[in-house]
């Protein structure tokens, strides 16, 4: 597919925005979206170049995959390329996303700044910022702090957002960018959990939850159960 251009990428990320009942500003759960949409997402430990992957059932049904070493931040970014690739890659092939995925193709650009406007949409994050901060380009670390815990999203994630809205000075986002995030995060008080692995064994959706219930009933065996779950597994 072509290189969308910024402002497709934004009204694209609006757009499903808008579908999905979420106003312009407010952060996604995207645990109650993906319930919502019945995508069926599995959170498993798997290598460490892997992020995520998604792929479109005949039946319409979409799964995706996302590696539940990465940290919760990064997790989340993962949901929004793939939610891209799902919803607006005109043709998708099912393909791992890992950390390369930025520079191969131009459906894995597209997705990845899809994901960027979709989980920090720029009203949303020029609401949080004050006239100050929006006049000198100059934002402190206990906002970026607290709107990188508002969004759910990783440090380098928002910054590179707010660079690429030149929302924030050069200076200042190369003095931002060597923090340590966690450290930092621990001095203003706030949980560290978005810096960190998690969601390890999590399964949303319809088909886990059909499939382990067959399983407690005994209907299946463990076997079985695994193999269905096995089934929408990429070759690693
Ligand atoms: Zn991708």
């Amino acid at each position: 597919m072509k290189l969308l251009s910024n402002g497709s990428i934004e009204n694209l990320a609006k757009k499903f925005r808008s579908d999905n009942g979420l106003s312009l500003t407010e952060p996604i759960n995207l645990k109650s979206l993906l319930r919502k949409l019945n995508i069926l997402t599995i959170f498993k430990p798997l290598s460490d170049t892997f992020y995520g992957m998604s792929l479109k059932a005949n039946d319409s049904k979409s799964f995706i995959l996302i590696n539940s070493k990465n940290a919760k931040g990064r997790q989340h970014f993962s949901i929004g390329h793939e939610l891209f690739h799902l919803f607006y890659d005109e043709e998708p092939v099912p393909h791992v996303c890992d950390e390369h995925a930025g520079v191969k193709s131009n459906s894995e650009k597209n997705a990845n700044k899809f994901a960027s406007s979709l989980l920090m949409p720029q009203e949303g994050l020029m609401a949080m910022l004050s006239q100050e901060e929006l006049k000198t380009k100059r934002i402190t670390i206990s906002r970026i702090l607290h709107i990188g815990q508002c969004f759910s999203v990783s440090h380098q994630a928002l910054l590179y957002r707010l660079k690429s809205l030149s929302l924030i000075s050069t200076y200042c986002f190369d003095e931002l960018f060597s923090i340590n995030i966690q450290e930092a995060a621990i001095q203003h008080g706030y949980d560290t959990s978005l810096y960190n692995s998690g969601n390890d064994g999590l399964i949303l959706g319809d088909f886990g939850t059909k499939a382990r219930a067959l399983f407690e009933m005994e209907k299946i065996s463990e076997g079985h159960y695994l193999e269905l779950l096995n089934k929408i597994r990429p070759n690693e």
